[in-house]
């Protein structure tokens, strides 16, 4: 049991997940709430950040189990010092660091929905971006030589103070980039603006990236492309970051290099044998049997040879398929009792029960687990008058 829920709820893991399910849901949400994409949830991201640099560390995981949200900042974290959201998200994706930021423009990361078909088969996508572009008419001076100035408004400083009165007597400073210059501190004539890029030094422009998914590639396996990210005069680009992200498939489920599959039997098939296809990603028939003596017992697992998900390395070779088998027993009373005598002379036979009078005969009574959890959540409660319908068995 665990002290709180509260970072694995930011997460949305249970508290007892795995640490590469607690990676991928930061990887998910991360994505989606960075400020880049949304700008107006960076207190959300800033969360989801901290409750990952906490879950992402056995340590700190358990101080957090033991003692909740307290007894990571009284001690575990140094005083509740957390690392920059930013720094957390770029060293997860694999970002410029730290060291190279300042020469380096930052990277931008795209997360690519792709189908388990897509990674079993590979294949190639389109993907339209914009980027910004130094300019090439001024290349990226943003108007003619020399006409950069020291701008008016903020005097080169970059910031404007305002003064604000808040009461009587009582005034407020308030510090605010300069809108003028952006807070670079020098502008460009007016005048002498460049016209393509109107001041800007870059533009946008439109660029087509090629991604090849790879045969075998996993989900959240990352795809750069070095270079293309944002430019930015006088600094190297960063680099477009494509992170995989693969969609649930309705029959495989992958994991590792294995696939899993679930496969509904009857019980005659159970007992006696079958035959049946499978239908693979990349478009053939696979017949399996089970042969007439062979008994296959409900969640009974199965496992063919090379038919899994391609290895990366080496796409000719494929890892398992594995089957589990789910049995369909028949509905109640579907034969008559005189054949069912035949059937049970058939089967192995049963074990014998001594009833002697001192025991309690009771009813055996169908059981709906979720039935049982809404009564636990006290709904059941609620309004005591009425007769409770479903489940009845109570033990006192
Ligand atoms: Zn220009
Ligand atoms: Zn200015």
């Amino acid at each position: 049991m665990v002290k709180e829920t509260g970072y694995y709820d930011t997460l949305g893991v249970k508290p007892n997940a795995t640490p590469d399910e607690i990676k991928k849901a930061y990887r998910k949400l991360a994505l989606k709430y960075h400020p880049d994409k949304n700008p107006n949830e960076g207190e959300r991201f800033k969360l989801i950040s901290q409750a990952y640099e906490v879950l992402s560390d056995p340590k700190k995981r358990d101080i957090y189990d033991q003692g909740g949200e307290q007894a990571i900042k009284d001690g575990g974290m140094s005083g509740g010092n957390f690392s920059s959201p930013m720094d957390i998200f770029d060293m997860f994706f694999g970002g410029g660091g730290r060291m190279n930021r300042e020469k380096r423009g930052k990277n931008v990361v795209h997360q690519l929905s792709v189908s388990l078909e897509e990674i079993y088969n590979g294949s190639s996508r389109k993907l339209a971006l914009q980027k910004n572009v130094v300019c090439d008419k001024c290349e990226g001076r943003g108007g003619k030589k020399g006409a950069v100035e020291k701008c008016t408004t903020c005097k080169g400083r970059g910031i404007q103070i305002h003064v604000q009165q808040i009461g009587p007597g009582m005034v407020q400073q308030i510090q605010t980039m300069c809108s003028e210059c952006r807070g670079e501190g020098e502008r460009i004539n007016p005048k002498d603006r460049c016209k393509q890029c109107n001041g800007n030094k870059v533009v946008r422009e439109k660029k087509i990236l090629e991604v090849h998914i790879k045969k075998g590639m996993k989900d959240g396996q990352k795809i750069v492309f070095h270079g293309e990210g944002d430019q930015e005069p006088g600094l190297e680009p960063g680099d477009v970051v494509i992170v995989l992200d693969q969609r649930e498939h309705e029959l495989y489920q992958r994991q590792d290099n294995n696939l899993i599959m679930k496969m509904e039997i009857q019980l005659v098939e159970a007992l006696c044998g079958f035959k049946k296809t499978i239908e693979t990603m990349d478009g053939r028939t696979l017949l399996i049997t089970s042969h007439p003596g062979e008994v296959i017992n409900h969640g009974h697992l199965k496992c063919i040879q090379n038919e899994g998900m391609p290895l990366q390395r080496d796409p000719f070779e494929k890892g398992l398929l594995i089957i589990q088998f789910l049995v369909t027993f028949p509905e109640n009373n579907w034969l008559a009792i005189e054949k069912l005598r035949l059937l049970e002379a058939l089967l192995p036979p049963r074990e014998d029960v001594m009833v002697t009078d001192d025991m309690d005969v009771v009813e055996l009574m169908e059981f709906d687990p979720r039935e049982q959890s809404r009564q636990y959540r006290g709904e059941a409660y609620q309004e005591d008058d009425r007769p409770r319908s479903g489940v009845q068995c109570q033990t006192s």
